[in-house]
């Protein structure tokens, strides 16, 4: 991961469109199957909307039903948790580690083949990039 990026929220505002400011940075949630790359099953990674740090290998993705992007890990080093108790079931917020940016929550799913750690990351597709490998 690279350095830190701190920046205020006026950079934000003029760097993210409403959408990904909304969710990205007032932490609000697009709706499900809305997405651009919730179908997507190219060989990449994905990254942050906001900064480019790599989120997420492709083979990590699986789809989860509930119409949002889910991975079962996430690249080492590249995402936060946090505790979220605004709801009556807590919930735990992944953020992007290198600039702060909300990007989902993470849960807990049945062991599978498809979800081998028993954890969903839930994430908003429009607070990812994506980067097709090419080869
Ligand atoms: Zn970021």
């Amino acid at each position: 991961m690279k350095k830190e990026l701190k920046k205020n929220e006026d950079y934000w505002h003029e760097k993210l469109s409403p959408e990904q400011f909304y969710v990205m940075r007032k932490k609000g949630t697009e709706r499900p199957f809305s997405g651009s790359l919730l179908y997507n099953k190219k060989k990449g990674n994905y990254v942050c909307g906001a900064c480019g740090n790599p989120l997420f290998e492709s083979k990590t993705k699986f789809d989860s039903g509930t119409g949002w992007p889910s991975f079962y890990d996430a690249r080492k080093n590249s995402i936060k948790l946090k505790r979220d108790f605004r709801m009556i079931i807590p919930r735990t917020e992944v953020f992007c580690a290198r600039c702060g940016s909300h990007l989902g929550h993470v849960f807990n799913h049945p062991k599978n083949r498809e979800c081998p750690s028993g954890k969903r990351y839930c994430i908003n597709s429009i607070a990812l990039g994506f980067r097709e490998n090419k080869r």
